[in-house]
Protein backbone atom coordinates (compact mmCIF):
# COMPACT_ATOMS: atom_id res chain seq x y z
CA UNK A 1 0.00 0.00 0.00
CA UNK A 2 1.37 3.13 -0.75
CA UNK A 3 1.66 6.22 1.20
CA UNK A 4 -1.25 8.28 -0.53
CA UNK A 5 -3.37 5.18 -0.01
CA UNK A 6 -2.55 4.60 3.89
CA UNK A 7 -3.01 8.56 4.46
CA UNK A 8 -6.64 8.41 3.04
CA UNK A 9 -7.86 5.20 4.92
CA UNK A 10 -6.73 7.08 7.85
CA UNK A 11 -8.67 9.76 6.87
CA UNK A 12 -11.91 7.97 5.59
CA UNK A 13 -11.62 5.72 8.40
CA UNK A 14 -11.57 2.01 8.66
CA UNK A 15 -14.91 1.93 10.70
CA UNK A 16 -16.69 4.44 7.94
CA UNK A 17 -15.29 1.78 5.34
CA UNK A 18 -16.67 -1.13 6.69
CA UNK A 19 -20.21 0.51 7.53
CA UNK A 20 -20.54 1.73 3.77
CA UNK A 21 -19.90 -1.95 2.49
CA UNK A 22 -16.03 -3.15 4.20
CA UNK A 23 -14.49 -4.80 1.28
CA UNK A 24 -16.44 -3.17 -1.71
CA UNK A 25 -15.88 0.45 -0.86
CA UNK A 26 -11.94 -0.49 -0.06
CA UNK A 27 -12.32 -1.92 -3.56
CA UNK A 28 -13.02 1.30 -5.36
CA UNK A 29 -10.53 2.93 -3.57
CA UNK A 30 -7.71 0.39 -4.66
CA UNK A 31 -8.72 0.14 -8.08
CA UNK A 32 -10.20 4.18 -8.88
CA UNK A 33 -13.25 2.56 -9.69
CA UNK A 34 -15.87 5.18 -10.13
CA UNK A 35 -13.58 7.99 -9.21
CA UNK A 36 -13.61 11.27 -11.77
CA UNK A 37 -10.86 11.15 -13.86
CA UNK A 38 -9.47 14.39 -13.10
CA UNK A 39 -9.97 17.96 -11.03
CA UNK A 40 -9.08 21.58 -12.16
CA UNK A 41 -10.80 22.58 -8.92
CA UNK A 42 -7.12 24.29 -6.88
CA UNK A 43 -6.68 22.56 -3.84
CA UNK A 44 -7.99 19.37 -2.07
CA UNK A 45 -9.00 18.38 0.66
CA UNK A 46 -8.05 18.46 4.65
CA UNK A 47 -6.25 22.41 4.13
CA UNK A 48 -9.72 23.77 2.75
CA UNK A 49 -12.13 22.65 5.42
CA UNK A 50 -11.18 25.16 8.14
CA UNK A 51 -13.64 28.08 8.72
CA UNK A 52 -13.03 31.36 6.47
CA UNK A 53 -10.55 33.43 8.13
CA UNK A 54 -11.10 37.00 9.08
CA UNK A 55 -10.46 39.41 6.19
CA UNK A 56 -10.84 37.24 3.55
CA UNK A 57 -13.59 36.63 0.85
CA UNK A 58 -16.60 35.40 1.39
CA UNK A 59 -18.62 34.65 -1.75
CA UNK A 60 -22.59 34.92 -1.73
CA UNK A 61 -25.38 35.23 -4.70
CA UNK A 62 -28.65 37.80 -4.70
CA UNK A 63 -31.14 35.67 -6.94
CA UNK A 64 -34.02 39.08 -7.93
CA UNK A 65 -36.78 36.10 -8.01
CA UNK A 66 -39.54 38.67 -9.60
CA UNK A 67 -36.85 39.43 -12.58
CA UNK A 68 -37.23 35.06 -13.16
CA UNK A 69 -40.92 35.69 -12.96
CA UNK A 70 -40.69 37.99 -15.11
CA UNK A 71 -38.83 36.96 -17.87
CA UNK A 72 -38.68 32.85 -18.17
CA UNK A 73 -35.74 33.34 -20.30
CA UNK A 74 -33.16 33.83 -18.06
CA UNK A 75 -33.74 30.89 -15.71
CA UNK A 76 -32.83 28.79 -19.59
CA UNK A 77 -29.86 31.11 -20.11
CA UNK A 78 -28.36 30.62 -16.76
CA UNK A 79 -28.83 27.26 -16.65
CA UNK A 80 -27.19 26.83 -20.31
CA UNK A 81 -24.21 28.37 -19.04
CA UNK A 82 -23.38 26.83 -15.79
CA UNK A 83 -24.34 22.59 -17.57
CA UNK A 84 -21.95 23.80 -20.48
CA UNK A 85 -19.60 25.39 -18.78
CA UNK A 86 -19.09 22.54 -16.46
CA UNK A 87 -19.93 19.28 -18.44
CA UNK A 88 -23.16 18.68 -17.16
CA UNK A 89 -25.00 16.00 -18.80
CA UNK A 90 -28.38 16.24 -19.91
CA UNK A 91 -30.40 12.55 -19.22
CA UNK A 92 -33.72 11.97 -20.63
CA UNK A 93 -34.85 9.95 -17.97
CA UNK A 94 -35.45 12.09 -14.80
CA UNK A 95 -34.72 9.23 -12.25
CA UNK A 96 -30.53 10.56 -13.51
CA UNK A 97 -30.67 13.52 -13.87
CA UNK A 98 -27.69 15.82 -12.41
CA UNK A 99 -28.87 19.09 -11.06
CA UNK A 100 -26.14 22.11 -10.60
CA UNK A 101 -28.69 25.12 -10.87
CA UNK A 102 -32.52 24.23 -11.86
CA UNK A 103 -36.05 25.82 -11.60
CA UNK A 104 -38.21 25.05 -9.05
CA UNK A 105 -41.75 26.37 -7.84
CA UNK A 106 -41.38 28.78 -4.45
CA UNK A 107 -43.36 26.76 -2.36
CA UNK A 108 -40.47 24.06 -2.86
CA UNK A 109 -38.03 26.25 -2.14
CA UNK A 110 -39.22 27.95 0.37
CA UNK A 111 -41.50 25.07 2.41
CA UNK A 112 -40.97 27.09 5.45
CA UNK A 113 -43.17 30.16 4.13
CA UNK A 114 -46.18 28.50 2.98
CA UNK A 115 -49.31 30.47 1.44
CA UNK A 116 -52.74 28.73 0.54
CA UNK A 117 -53.48 32.17 -1.35
CA UNK A 118 -50.22 32.92 -3.25
CA UNK A 119 -50.40 35.68 -5.43
CA UNK A 120 -50.70 34.78 -9.15
CA UNK A 121 -47.29 35.12 -10.53
CA UNK A 122 -46.10 33.38 -7.09
CA UNK A 123 -48.49 30.08 -7.93
CA UNK A 124 -47.59 30.05 -11.80
CA UNK A 125 -43.53 30.65 -12.19
CA UNK A 126 -40.10 29.64 -11.04
CA UNK A 127 -37.17 30.37 -9.42
CA UNK A 128 -33.67 29.00 -9.30
CA UNK A 129 -32.05 27.01 -7.04
CA UNK A 130 -28.23 25.97 -6.51
CA UNK A 131 -25.84 25.21 -3.95
CA UNK A 132 -26.31 27.70 -0.91
CA UNK A 133 -22.32 27.37 -0.31
CA UNK A 134 -23.65 27.53 3.44
CA UNK A 135 -21.27 29.21 5.68
CA UNK A 136 -22.19 25.86 8.18
CA UNK A 137 -22.26 23.15 6.07
CA UNK A 138 -23.67 20.25 6.97
CA UNK A 139 -22.38 17.90 3.76
CA UNK A 140 -18.84 19.06 4.80
CA UNK A 141 -18.86 17.43 8.15
CA UNK A 142 -20.58 14.39 6.61
CA UNK A 143 -17.95 13.81 3.98
CA UNK A 144 -16.04 11.10 5.60
CA UNK A 145 -12.99 11.60 3.03
CA UNK A 146 -12.85 15.27 2.26
CA UNK A 147 -14.39 15.48 -1.08
CA UNK A 148 -16.16 17.61 -0.13
CA UNK A 149 -14.17 20.72 1.21
CA UNK A 150 -14.30 24.67 1.61
CA UNK A 151 -12.16 26.91 -0.01
CA UNK A 152 -11.01 29.93 2.91
CA UNK A 153 -13.23 32.04 0.87
CA UNK A 154 -16.72 30.11 1.57
CA UNK A 155 -17.43 27.85 -1.37
CA UNK A 156 -18.08 24.61 -1.04
CA UNK A 157 -15.94 22.54 -3.55
CA UNK A 158 -15.57 19.08 -4.28
CA UNK A 159 -12.51 16.74 -5.52
CA UNK A 160 -14.05 14.31 -7.46
CA UNK A 161 -11.19 12.03 -7.19
CA UNK A 162 -11.72 11.80 -3.35
CA UNK A 163 -15.61 10.76 -3.60
CA UNK A 164 -16.28 7.40 -2.83
CA UNK A 165 -20.17 7.69 -3.80
CA UNK A 166 -20.99 7.15 -0.43
CA UNK A 167 -23.64 9.74 -0.42
CA UNK A 168 -23.69 10.57 3.09
CA UNK A 169 -23.49 14.50 1.72
CA UNK A 170 -26.41 14.11 0.08
CA UNK A 171 -28.12 12.73 2.93
CA UNK A 172 -26.46 15.66 4.96
CA UNK A 173 -27.77 18.39 2.76
CA UNK A 174 -31.16 19.56 3.39
CA UNK A 175 -31.67 21.45 0.00
CA UNK A 176 -31.80 18.36 -2.54
CA UNK A 177 -28.41 20.12 -3.66
CA UNK A 178 -26.53 17.31 -4.79
CA UNK A 179 -26.48 14.78 -7.52
CA UNK A 180 -25.52 11.47 -7.68
CA UNK A 181 -23.73 9.85 -10.98
CA UNK A 182 -25.89 6.46 -11.42
CA UNK A 183 -24.83 5.97 -15.03
CA UNK A 184 -21.89 7.05 -17.00
CA UNK A 185 -22.51 11.06 -17.78
CA UNK A 186 -20.25 11.32 -20.29
CA UNK A 187 -21.83 10.29 -23.38
CA UNK A 188 -24.92 12.61 -22.17
CA UNK A 189 -22.67 15.87 -22.35
CA UNK A 190 -23.58 17.49 -25.91
CA UNK A 191 -20.38 20.09 -25.69
CA UNK A 192 -17.69 18.59 -23.63
CA UNK A 193 -15.72 21.39 -22.13
CA UNK A 194 -11.86 20.38 -22.41
CA UNK A 195 -11.30 23.15 -19.47
CA UNK A 196 -13.09 21.58 -16.48
CA UNK A 197 -13.00 17.73 -15.58
CA UNK A 198 -16.07 15.00 -16.80
CA UNK A 199 -17.03 13.35 -13.90
CA UNK A 200 -17.80 8.91 -14.02
CA UNK A 201 -20.17 7.07 -12.44
CA UNK A 202 -20.63 6.35 -8.56
CA UNK A 203 -19.38 10.22 -7.92
CA UNK A 204 -20.92 12.87 -6.33
CA UNK A 205 -21.48 16.78 -7.71
CA UNK A 206 -22.84 20.09 -7.23
CA UNK A 207 -22.53 23.41 -8.33
CA UNK A 208 -18.93 24.75 -7.20
CA UNK A 209 -20.03 28.62 -7.20
CA UNK A 210 -17.72 28.54 -10.70
CA UNK A 211 -15.09 28.63 -7.99
CA UNK A 212 -12.18 27.98 -11.27
CA UNK A 213 -13.66 31.31 -13.14
CA UNK A 214 -14.05 33.23 -9.76
CA UNK A 215 -10.49 32.42 -9.01
CA UNK A 216 -9.38 33.81 -12.21
CA UNK A 217 -11.49 37.19 -11.59
CA UNK A 218 -14.44 36.25 -14.14
CA UNK A 219 -18.01 36.13 -12.61
CA UNK A 220 -20.08 32.58 -12.19
CA UNK A 221 -21.29 31.49 -15.68
CA UNK A 222 -25.18 31.89 -14.67
CA UNK A 223 -24.33 35.14 -13.18
CA UNK A 224 -22.78 36.61 -16.81
CA UNK A 225 -25.34 34.94 -18.36
CA UNK A 226 -27.90 37.46 -17.36
CA UNK A 227 -25.82 40.15 -16.42
CA UNK A 228 -28.01 42.53 -18.36
CA UNK A 229 -31.06 41.74 -16.17
CA UNK A 230 -29.40 41.56 -13.00
CA UNK A 231 -31.51 39.19 -11.93
CA UNK A 232 -28.18 37.19 -10.56
CA UNK A 233 -25.62 39.11 -8.35
CA UNK A 234 -22.37 37.62 -7.27
CA UNK A 235 -19.70 38.91 -4.85
CA UNK A 236 -17.98 39.53 -1.38
CA UNK A 237 -20.35 39.91 1.23
CA UNK A 238 -17.52 40.21 3.44
CA UNK A 239 -16.92 44.02 1.40
CA UNK A 240 -19.38 46.47 2.57
CA UNK A 241 -18.88 48.05 -0.49
CA UNK A 242 -19.58 45.48 -2.47
CA UNK A 243 -22.69 45.50 -4.77
CA UNK A 244 -24.06 42.67 -3.14
CA UNK A 245 -23.59 44.15 0.34
CA UNK A 246 -25.57 47.33 -0.93
CA UNK A 247 -27.98 45.19 -2.40
CA UNK A 248 -28.25 42.91 0.75
CA UNK A 249 -28.65 46.68 2.39
CA UNK A 250 -31.82 48.01 0.05
CA UNK A 251 -33.87 45.16 -0.31
CA UNK A 252 -35.72 42.66 1.59
CA UNK A 253 -34.27 39.14 0.94
CA UNK A 254 -34.50 35.84 2.34
CA UNK A 255 -32.31 32.26 2.38
CA UNK A 256 -34.13 29.11 2.26
CA UNK A 257 -34.78 27.28 5.70
CA UNK A 258 -32.88 29.40 7.63
CA UNK A 259 -33.85 27.36 10.57
CA UNK A 260 -31.57 24.87 10.20
CA UNK A 261 -28.81 26.81 10.48
CA UNK A 262 -26.81 26.21 7.73
CA UNK A 263 -26.50 29.87 7.22
CA UNK A 264 -26.81 29.77 3.42
CA UNK A 265 -25.25 31.84 1.33
CA UNK A 266 -27.57 32.34 -1.64
CA UNK A 267 -30.08 35.29 -0.86
CA UNK A 268 -33.51 35.93 -2.87
CA UNK A 269 -35.05 38.94 -3.38
CA UNK A 270 -38.88 38.42 -2.73
FE1 LIG B 1 -23.70 21.60 1.36
FE2 LIG B 1 -26.29 21.49 0.64
FE3 LIG B 1 -25.34 23.70 1.92
FE4 LIG B 1 -24.61 23.19 -0.63
S1 LIG B 1 -26.70 23.64 0.13
S2 LIG B 1 -23.24 23.79 1.09
S3 LIG B 1 -24.52 20.93 -0.64
S4 LIG B 1 -25.49 21.60 2.76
Amino acid sequence: MDTNRRNFLKVAGLSTLAGLGGTAVVDRLVTGAGMAQASTEAGHGAEHAAPAKAGANRYGMVIDIKKFYQDPSLGEKAIHACHQVHNVPNFQDKRDEIKWIWMTKFENAFPEKPNLYRDEATATNTLPILCNHCDNPPCVRACPTKATFRYEDGIIGMDYHRCIGCRFCMAACPYGSRSFNWRDPRPFIAHVNQDYPSRTRGVVEKCNFCVELVQAGKLPACVEAVSDSKALVFGNLNDPNSEIRKILKEAHTIQRNPSLGTLPSVFYIV
